[in-house]
């Protein structure tokens, strides 16, 4: 990935991007569990508390792992798609069996129901991450608005909608990551493009529409839209 320095008030990085406590440690953004191996070089980091960088790990490979098998329509480890997720499931058994537990047939076609809260937390958190590197900006509480979901059950309308970002005239803050990225592109209005983070594993796009703006596309599968008013 192309590094973009940040120039923005330092202040804002000397609290945990996540729950604005004391910060220790530095934490990727995505998790590296929702990439491969080679990992892309410069991926983004975050300051984050002890908790904010471990805290979540269960529920990120809950999630990584609940993606690949409802990709594969399996939980057996050798039908997954992903080395990364293969190798989880074949050491963390439990873990398989909760994601077996809850596949439904639905017209022929296996899914895997996903446990709401997990998600809504990684979900979360990596939109907080992405708002503080992109943006400069310090999302700590809990989005207003959370949408997820498959990307191809939207509708043509909500999928152009979650592609294309709103124009506005509104700026990111001077120094962050995303006024850089406008400054080089020369546009006089805030649209920025998505940041391919590892192909067909993950993307985003953070941006100031209507309010802090964060979406999310992991392994072309699952979108998120995260929102601060
Ligand atoms: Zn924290």
């Amino acid at each position: 990935m192309q590094q973009i320095p940040n120039y923005g008030d330092q202040r804002t990085l000397e609290f945990c991007a996540f729950c604005r406590g004391e910060t220790g440690t530095r934490d990727h953004c995505p998790s590296k569990v929702f990439l491969d191996e080679p990992y892309p070089e410069n991926l983004p980091v975050v300051p984050a508390c002890r908790n904010g960088n471990s805290g979540f790990s269960a529920d990120e490979e809950y999630l990584a792992c609940l993606l690949s098998c409802t990709l594969a329509g399996s939980t057996y480890p050798e039908a997954l798609p992903r080395k990364k997720t293969k190798r989880i499931l074949e050491t963390k058994p439990a873990l398989r069996e909760l994601i077996e537990q809850s596949r439904s047939e639905v017209g022929g076609r296996t899914t895997h129901e996903p446990i709401r809260d997990r998600v809504v937390s990684v979900l979360t958190k990596l939109a907080k991450g992405h708002a503080l590197y992109e943006l400069h900006e310090s999302c700590t509480h809990d989005p207003d608005e959370l949408e997820f979901g498959p990307l191809k059950l939207m509708s043509p309308q909500q999928r152009e909608f979650f592609e294309t970002p709103e124009f506005s005239s509104c700026w990111p803050e001077i120094g962050s990551r995303a006024m850089q990225r406008l400054l080089v592109q020369g546009a006089n209005t805030f649209a920025l493009g998505w940041i391919e983070v590892q192909s067909d594993r993950y993307r985003y796009l953070a941006s100031l529409g209507n309010g802090i703006e964060v979406r999310i596309v992991i392994d072309e599968y699952l979108a998120c839209f995260a929102r601060w008013e």
